[in-house]
């Protein structure tokens, strides 16, 4: 079984800062960690590593550092790691990222001297951007079938079924090889990289490789081939303080809350 794993680098989102002009992510001197929702993606991934032999390779887009999140992912078992990396990518916007990442997908397959990946596996969406459209965008991309939401994963033979979290609960989902799946926090509890296996990771050759490398059409990738553009970002208004209802009688501090959120037309 092979599985390929999309994992993010990506600003701590509590030390963000933006760029006024270009309204984009400035990520000098922003600290930055693993997509949280990718380690439950790459666990996942592990623990078919671990039961069924599943050989698990690593896929990140990004600029040069992002080989920071590979050699973690690689401490934490993975057996590959691939990094795209090119200013050409740079600026794109989901569309753009899921076909760059789609074609890298395919790029690393062969490189590795196999028709396809089994399972493509995301987080459910990386914490700075959030929209949690990159990996069905990479689905399509790849014309395979997806199950996002993965809150439970099963794998027998080519089968795969997945309790999928929505909002009134679950659904059980069966798709067979090749699919896409993207990981929710309730999937595992991600194990943390080994010693042994971070000295091992830090002599690791990551390959990378340039939108040349992976065979993009160039009208569609970067801030040029992305649909959307972000015109502004801003940080939102801070909430007022609250209202204390500080009543003797629960009573009058009942009718008092009714009254009070009627008003704001609430309830
Ligand atoms: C309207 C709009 C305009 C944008 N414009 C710009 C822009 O001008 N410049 C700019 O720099 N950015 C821009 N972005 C941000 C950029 O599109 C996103 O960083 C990128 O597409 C990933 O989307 P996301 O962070 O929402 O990931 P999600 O869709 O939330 O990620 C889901 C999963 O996909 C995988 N994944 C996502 N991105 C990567 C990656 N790079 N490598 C490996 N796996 C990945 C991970 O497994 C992740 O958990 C824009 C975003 C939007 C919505």
């Amino acid at each position: 079984m092979e599985i390929l794993v999309c994992v993010k680098q990506v600003p701590d989102t509590a030390e963000v800062k933006i760029d006024p002009v270009k309204h984009t992510v400035i990520r000098a001197g922003v600290p930055n960690i693993f997509n949280p929702f990718d380690q439950n993606a790459l666990e996942a991934a592990l623990q078919l590593k671990d039961n069924q032999g599943a050989k698990v390779t690593l896929l990140s887009m990004g600029p040069p550092q992002a080989t920071e999140v590979l050699r973690e992912g690689l401490a934490m078992g993975a057996d590959d790691a691939y990094l795209l990396t090119d200013r050409k990518v740079g600026g794109s916007d989901t569309l753009a990222t899921g076909y760059c990442l789609a074609q890298a997908v395919k790029k690393v397959a062969e490189m590795k001297g196999i028709a396809q990946f089994d399972i493509v596996l995301c987080g459910k969406q990386a914490i700075d951007g959030d929209t949690a459209q990159v990996g069905p965008q990479i689905a399509c991309e790849l014309g395979i079938p997806q199950i996002t939401y993965a809150a439970k994963l099963d794998v027998d033979g080519d089968k795969v079924t997945v309790k999928q979290q929505n909002e009134e609960g679950y659904i059980v989902t069966e798709a067979h090889f090749p699919v896409l799946l993207t990981a929710v926090k309730e999937l595992n509890e991600p194990r943390f990289p080994t010693i042994r296996g971070t000295m091992k990771a830090k002599r690791r050759e990551i390959p990378q490789l340039s939108a040349a490398d992976i065979n993009v059409d160039e009208s569609r990738i970067g801030l040029s081939g992305s649909p959307t553009k972000v015109r502004k970002i801003f940080t939102p208004p801070q909430r007022t303080q609250g209202l204390v209802i500080n009543e003797e009688d629960p009573q009058v501090a009942v009718d008092t809350l009714i009254e009070k959120l009627t008003a704001q037309k609430i309830i």
